[in-house]
């Protein structure tokens, strides 16, 4: 079979086909029946044993991942003009914000594989944008993303935070610092009507929780006249957001001092610090006293950092979710509305409703479903990568 060459080729082992036909964006390297000779963060040109064209991907043998998928055959980048396929992908991602991020000015605006471009990661706020770059290929290629960036979205200023540990696992150095422009920090950002402070430079992940954003327009909605207790409330997102729609208390925990500085600040901002209390403390002390002391919320929040990031730890997080679910549940007052989520990739949507499911009959509570979600739709999900829908948000009644 005639090959038509586009630069370094690899060969996967038999039967390896399979994933990447679903749309899985990731060749691992045992997967190759021998390790080319590319430059890591080079694009090679992926063929089956029997010589069919599969795509194109960016290599990197310092990975386990070896190949991040960029496009499938009969598409191909024409390698002489490469900077026309990535300015093309990050204009489509950026024609998808605005059509679907509406009443913000902050949001995801590239998502990595969600967007076809793996390890990429560019969160806007207002003028400002946060950048992630977290793979070899994307890292070869730093200028020239940047420099369409600034082209298609005028910002003022990039901040890079590229200090995940994905980006170890890939034999990258941790990097953080200004690479475009003047970058303020704290910053503003206006979401769903809502002023937020943002802090860029040391907030956590690239300062805020965008993935949130729709969530908390939800809780807003469902909040007017309740007593809500957020725990896990990091600035404030989900408290300023129930504030504003008219709880009559919102009391907020979260174990970060800095997180609480800045949710204190958020409040005044919003005009809501009459009705905010925020105390920083461990959620896994205070909600087994609320419970000795026999307390009562209307809406309890939920949205605890992921418990787990690997496969082995899954049992140890379930019971983690498990007990503050449980507790949460024993607080809520009957009607009462219990916001949870999880953001651990390896805890799927149905163990999480049946982790629920048990808390609730072990604090002999009913419920039912208001509503269950995930992140907005800046992060977009690639149905052949579940690793890309990370997120649920399950907005449930105590009957
Ligand atoms: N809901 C927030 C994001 C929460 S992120 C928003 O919409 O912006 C998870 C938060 O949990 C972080 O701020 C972290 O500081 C906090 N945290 C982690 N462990 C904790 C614990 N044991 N007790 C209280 N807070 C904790």
């Amino acid at each position: 079979m005639k090959r038509v060459e586009t630069g370094v080729t690899v060969t996967l082992k038999p039967h390896r086909a399979a994933r990447v036909l679903t749309g899985h964006p990731w060749i691992y390297n045992s997967e190759v029946l021998e390790i080319p000779k590319a430059q890591d963060g080079e694009i090679v040109s992926v063929y089956e044993k029997n010589g069919r064209f599969l795509g194109q991907g960016l290599f990197n043998n310092r990975s386990q991942i070896l190949i991040r998928m960029l496009c499938r055959g009969p598409e191909r980048i024409d390698l002489a003009n490469e900077a026309g396929f990535f300015r093309e992908r990050l204009t489509a991602a950026v024609r998808y914000r605005e059509k679907t991020a509406t009443d913000t000015n902050a949001y995801r605006l590239i998502y990595s594989e969600g967007d076809g471009l793996p390890g990429l990661i560019v969160d806007r706020y207002n003028k400002t944008l946060v950048m992630q770059i977290l793979s070899a290929g994307m890292d070869l290629r730093r200028e020239l993303i940047i420099s369409i960036l600034v082209d298609l979205t005028g910002c003022t200023g990039i901040y890079e935070r590229s200090e995940s540990s994905s980006r170890t696992l890939e034999g990258l150095e941790p990097t953080s610092g200004v690479v475009y422009g003047s970058v303020e920090s704290p910053l503003q950002i206006t979401e769903n009507g809502i002023h937020y402070v943002v802090d860029i430079h040391r907030g956590q992940k690239t300062g805020f929780f965008l993935d949130q954003r729709e969530n908390r327009a939800l809780i807003g909605r469902l909040s007017k006249g309740l007593r809500v207790l957020n725990c896990f409330s990091y600035t404030g997102g989900f408290s300023i957001a129930a504030a504003k729609g008219g709880a009559t208390s919102v009391e907020s925990l979260d174990i970060s001092d800095d997180a609480i500085a800045l949710a204190g600040r958020n409040a005044e901002l919003n005009g809501v610090s009459d009705i905010c209390q925020w105390e920083a403390a461990n959620v896994f002390d205070r909600l087994p006293q609320y419970v000795r002391e026999e307390r009562r919320y209307d809406m309890i929040i939920l949205d605890p950092p992921a418990f787990t990031k690997s496969k082995a730890s899954i049992p140890g997080a379930i019971r983690g979710y498990k007990e503050i679910n449980l507790r949460a549940l024993k607080l809520l007052a009957p009607g009462g509305i219990l916001v949870t989520c999880s953001c651990s990739h390896h805890i799927d949507v149905d163990t999480f409703k049946s982790l629920v499911q048990e808390a609730a009959m072990d604090a002999h509570r009913r419920t039912r479903v208001i509503s269950i979600r995930g992140a907005g739709p800046d992060h977009p999900i690639l149905l052949a990568a579940p690793e890309t829908d990370y997120l649920k948000c399950m907005v449930i009644e105590v009957i």
